[in-house]
């Protein structure tokens, strides 16, 4: 290297990765701004009140529920990637209820919809989804069964042109709003794997009221996500019709398996957005907080702390981007997915845990909110597939 070419690091370089184009950087930026102007500053109300369904019809308004759906649906018709720009934009909103409730919406039920669904069932379902105007639910766990999903009892068997679905879900996000659901369901209780199917069933009526036969038990109390509503639901008799089959009879096992794909890698975007919105808290906390005469930051010990959560922040978001590019490229890697679904979610924790320790007791109190962050995110390990669930799969992968 000649003296004439000294290079030096530049470490405010734009850190756009290869997978976004410039359009997916400018909806970032709109989005975010959005999330900044309307949902951030409701961030504590929404803890008490839960998020409310105009937000989510807002979205729809503004086009964000629909970026990775056609347009003659409602959609924007774009690309998968847009699924990781949203969920990254919703990270500040610094509400994880809230992101958790639209996922639901945007990635756990309109997709299945979208892919599985009759032209009727994506008219009735899908373009009012992505309008924000009808609200979704997925109804996979019981109190019996969660991470075995085999092992579900809620049975719907064809009586006439109709099914008759009894059972109870819990844990469902959505629940006191959703106006339909995609539910996993038994329709041949002895086959086993192929035994199971979905069913895309209204639950309650225009008016918002219970359909006969469908009940919320109870709404739950938990210890994060707070603005999000998360409830028991009992069927009983409960009838739909026969059309009401999400795919094929007998598939369900698999069509949901394939969801839980698509809902753990977006899972992961968020993960990794989260932790960086922490991080960020942290390093300014850090250059403002003064002890000994001098700003925290400028001790070794935090400011390691500060460097090992970045560098795995962003090992974590390397890694997700790259298994996306995969997905969008037509691959299913499920092993990968599972590791990233994995890494990111025990290393969102992790950073929680040291970013409320370089807060000191101040990171213990409600008002700098890195507490609410540190509870909203141990759900991260637990929804959409357990740490070890998620080993049990990758483990397999290599024929063990
Ligand atoms: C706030 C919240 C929102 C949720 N939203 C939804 C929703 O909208 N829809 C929905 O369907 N579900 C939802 N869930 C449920 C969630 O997906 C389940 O809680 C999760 O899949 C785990 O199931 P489980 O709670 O029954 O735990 P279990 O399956 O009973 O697991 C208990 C423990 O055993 C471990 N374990 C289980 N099987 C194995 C194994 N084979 N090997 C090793 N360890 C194992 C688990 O990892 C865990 O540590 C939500 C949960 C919460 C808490």
């Amino acid at each position: 290297m000649s003296t004439e070419t000294v290079i030096k690091p530049d470490h405010e370089a734009g850190r756009k990765h290869f997978i976004f184009t410039q359009e997916h950087e400018d909806l970032r930026e709109s989005m975010t701004d959005w999330v900044k102007k309307e949902l951030y500053p409701h961030r504590n109300e929404w803890e008490e009140t839960k998020w409310p369904d105009s937000a989510m019809q807002r979205a729809g308004e503004l086009g964000y529920l629909g970026l990775c759906f056609p347009e003659e649906y409602g959609g924007q018709g774009g690309d998968y990637y847009y699924s990781l720009v949203r969920a990254e934009a919703l990270s500040h909103s610094a509400n994880g209820g809230l992101g958790m409730g639209f996922a639901v919406q945007t990635d756990m039920v309109l997709p299945p919809v979208h892919l599985l669904g009759t032209e009727e069932q994506k008219q009735k379902y899908l373009a009012p989804g992505i309008r924000g105007e009808r609200i979704g639910a997925l109804g996979i766990t019981e109190p019996g069964a969660g991470s075995d999903v085999a092992g579900i009892r809620t049975t719907a068997i064809l009586d006439g042109d109709e099914y008759v679905i009894n059972g109870s879900k819990t844990f469902i996000t959505n629940a006191a709003r959703a106006d339909f659901m995609v539910l996993v369901t038994k329709t041949d209780p002895d086959a086993g794997h192929d035994g199971i199917t979905l069913m895309l069933i209204d639950i309650r009526d225009e008016n918002g009221n219970d359909l006969p036969g469908f009940s919320v038990a109870q709404n739950l109390e938990k210890m994060g996500m707070l603005s999000s509503d998360t409830g028991e639901l009992a069927f009983e008799d409960f009838r739909v019709p026969a059309d009401s089959v999400l795919g094929q009879v007998g598939k369900g096992f698999y069509h949901i398996s394939w969801e839980l794909q698509s809902e753990r890698l977006v899972a992961a975007a968020g993960s990794n957005a989260s932790a960086e919105r922490l991080l960020e808290t942290a390093i300014e906390y850090a250059k403002d907080r003064n002890a000994f005469g001098r700003p925290i930051g400028k001790f070794q010990a935090i400011r390691h702390k500060i460097a090992d959560m970045a560098t795995k922040i962003e090992a974590s978001k390397q890694f997700t981007y790259s298994v996306a590019w995969r997905v969008n490229n037509g691959e299913y890697p499920v092993r990968e997915i599972s590791m990233a679904k994995l890494l990111s979610a025990q290393m969102a924790c992790e950073v929680a845990d040291q970013v409320i320790q370089i807060h000191g007791g101040y990171g213990y109190m409600k008002e700098y909110e890195v507490e609410r962050a540190y509870r909203d995110l141990r759900l991260n390990r637990i929804g959409a597939g357990t740490d070890e669930v998620m080993l049990e799969v990758i483990g397999r992968s290599y024929g063990l």
